[in-house]
C-alpha cells in the first residue's frame, strides 16, 4: 500500500515536471540565467550548513570541502552564468553549393525531464554539478542524492525545495536500490545521468536500453599512477599522498595503485612517508584527515589490509571509521586489493624495469577512469598519451584535471560513458537539432523526376 502511495505521489511530481517543460517556461535564455544565479544564491546562503553536512557524513574539513565541494560548484555556475549566451546561439555551419540556394543551423535543444542519481563520496558536487548542466540546457530535474551521505542528502533538499519548484527541479530521497528501478521502470526520462559504481552502471544502462533512454555514466575503476625514472621525485611524492589520501581515499579519480621505476623505489617511499606525516601529522585521525563512510566499507578496506606487506600506517579504529594513509607491497595481482576498486587510503606500490611491464599491469583493469605519469621525459609522456586509452589524466600532477570547466571529464569503457564539466555540460544536456533552411526565389529542380538524362549533369 505504502509502495503504491509512493509511486502515486511520485508519479504525478513527474507528470507535473512534463508538463512543466512542455509548457516552454524553461526555455528562455533570461530564465536559465536567472535559476543559475538562484542556485548561487542558495549554496552561498547554506554555505555553512552544506560544511556541517559534510564533516558529519565524511568528516571532511571546511577548507577541503570547499576545494573538493563548493568551490568546484562555484567555479561551474560562474563559468556556466559567464558563457550561457553563446552556448545557446544556434552554430551556424557552411552548406553545399549542391543544396543551393539553403543555410543550415544547429539549433540546441533541451533534452526535457532528466534524472541524476548521485554517489556519496562527493556528494554535494557530485550532485549540484550536473544540475548545473540540467538548468544551463532548459530541463527539467529530479535528483537523487546517495543515502549513504545523509546530511548532505537533507541539506540539498532543503536549498532545492527553498529554491525551485518541485514542478521544476525535485529531490528524491531513498535507498537507490528501490527507488531508482521504481522511476525508471514506471516512467520515461530524457536522460538519466548517473555517477557511481560499476554494477550499478550496469543496472541503470540495462533499465534506460528498455525505454530507449540516453544515459550519461561516470564510473570508477582502478586508476593507476607511473613514477618514471627521471622525475621530481618530491613534486611526485607529495602529489601523489595528496591525491590519494584526500577524502581519506574515496576519490573516484584517486590513484588506485603505483608503479614506480625500480631505481627510484626507495626514496619514494622515504618521500610518500615524510609527506603523510607532514600532511597528517603522525597520528592522522587527529588531524586534517578524512573517515571511511560507514562500517560495510570499513570493514572491506580492512580485508585489504592483510593482502601484502605494510611499509607505513595500517593503523584502524572501527569506531571512529578510521583506516590511516597505508603504503602496502608485495600485492598479488590475483588478491581483490588488485581486481577491486580500492576507493579507500591504501596504496599498494609496484616496481617496473621497463614500460612494457607497466603496460602489462595496466591491461589486468584497462580503460582506468584517470591516469597519472611523473616524468620529465617528453618522450615517455607521448608513449603513455598515445597507447593508452583512459578517462582523463594529469602529467605530474594528480586529480585537477577535472578542475578545468574547459576540458571535458568522463571515462572510456568500464569507466563510463560520455562527459560533462563547463561547455561540456551544457552539450551533455542538450541535442543537436539540425535544420536547413531554403531560400523561395530559385529551385534547380534537379532532385525532381523525370530524370531522363540529369545523371549527365552531375
Ligand atoms: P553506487 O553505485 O553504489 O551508488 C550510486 C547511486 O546509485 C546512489 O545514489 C545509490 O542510491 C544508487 N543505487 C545504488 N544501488 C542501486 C541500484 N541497484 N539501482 C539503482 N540505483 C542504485 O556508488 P557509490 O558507492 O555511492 O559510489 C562509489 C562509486 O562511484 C565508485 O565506484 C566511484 O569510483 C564512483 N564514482 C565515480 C565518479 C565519476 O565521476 N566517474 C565520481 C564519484 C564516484
Amino acid at each position: 500500500m505504502i509502495a503504491e502511495i509512493e509511486q502515486t505521489t511520485l508519479g504525478s511530481l513527474i507528470s507535473k515536471q512534463r508538463k512543466y517543460f512542455n509548457s516552454g517556461a524553461t526555455l528562455s535564455y533570461e530564465f536559465r540565467l536567472q535559476q543559475l544565479k538562484k542556485l548561487k544564491q542558495a549554496i552561498r546562503s547554506n554555505e555553512e550548513a552544506i560544511f556541517n553536512a559534510l564533516k558529519r557524513d565524511l568528516n571532511k574539513h571546511e577548507f577541503e570541502s570547499y576545494g573538493t565541494e563548493v568551490g568546484i560548484v562555484y567555479e561551474e555556475l560562474n563559468f556556466a552564468i559567464k558563457h550561457l549566451k553563446k552556448w545557446m546561439k544556434p552554430v551556424r555551419p557552411s552548406t553545399p553549393m549542391a543544396l543551393f540556394p539553403s543555410s543550415s543551423y544547429i539549433h540546441k535543444d533541451p533534452l526535457g525531464c532528466v534524472l541524476i542519481i548521485a554517489p556519496w563520496n562527493y556528494p554535494f558536487q557530485l550532485l549540484i554539478n550536473p544540475l548545473i548542466g540540467a538548468i544551463a540546457g532548459g530541463n527539467c530535474t529530479i535528483l537523487k542524492p546517495s543515502e549513504l551521505a545523509p546530511a548532505t542528502a537533507v541539506i540539498i533538499e532543503k536549498i532545492i525545495r527553498e529554491t525551485f519548484g518541485p514542478e521544476y527541479v525535485a529531490t528524491v530521497q531513498g535507498d537507490g536500490a528501490q527507488v531508482i528501478p521504481d522511476m525508471m521502470n514506471n516512467h520515461r526520462f530524457d536522460l538519466v545521468f548517473f555517477t557511481g559504481s560499476i554494477p550499478v552502471g550496469y543496472a541503470i544502462a540495462e533499465m534506460a536500453a528498455k525505454k530507449l533512454t540516453p544515459v550519461i555514466l561516470e564510473l570508477g575503476g582502478k586508476s593507476p599512477c607511473i613514477v618514471d625514472k627521471e622525475v621530481d621525485l618530491n613534486n611526485a611524492a607529495k602529489r601523489i599522498v595528496w591525491g590519494k589520501f584526500t577524502n581519506a581515499g574515496q576519490t573516484c579519480v584517486a590513484p588506485d595503485y603505483l608503479m614506480v621505476h625500480h631505481s627510484r623505489k626507495q626514496e619514494l617511499i622515504e618521500l610518500i612517508k615524510k609527506y603523510i606525516t607532514e600532511f597528517y601529522t603522525d597520528s592522522p585521525s587527529q588531524g586534517d584527515y578524512g573517515s571511511i563512510i560507514n562500517n560495510r566499507r570499513f570493514d572491506t578496506l580492512k580485508k585489504y589490509l592483510d593482502q601484502g606487506n605494510i611499509i607505513c600506517g595500517g593503523q584502524t579504529n572501527e569506531e571512529k571509521l578510521y583506516i590511516s594513509p597505508t603504503l602496502i607491497e608485495n600485492v598479488s595481482m590475483d588478491s581483490p586489493l588488485m581486481n577491486d576498486e580500492i576507493f579507500g587510503p591504501i596504496l599498494p606500490i609496484f616496481e617496473f624495469h621497463s614500460y612494457d611491464e607497466t603496460f602489462e599491469l595496466i591491461k589486468q583493469n584497462p580503460n582506468p577512469l584517470a591516469f597519472y605519469l611523473f616524468t620529465k621525459n617528453k618522450a615517455t609522456e607521448q608513449l603513455y598519451i598515445n597507447k593508452l586509452p583512459f578517462g582523463g589524466g594529469c602529467i605530474n600532477n594528480t586529480l585537477i584535471h577535472l578542475g578545468n570547466p574547459k576540458v571535458p571529464f568522463g571515462g572510456v569503457g568500464n569507466s563510463g560513458i560520455g562527459n560533462y564539466h563547463g561547455k561540456f555540460s551544457f552539450d551533455a544536456f542538450t541535442r543537436m537539432k539540425s535544420v536547413l533552411k531554403t531560400q523561395t526565389w530559385f529551385d534547380s529542380g534537379i532532385q525532381y523526376a523525370p530524370f531522363k538524362d540529369k545523371l549527365k549533369m552531375l
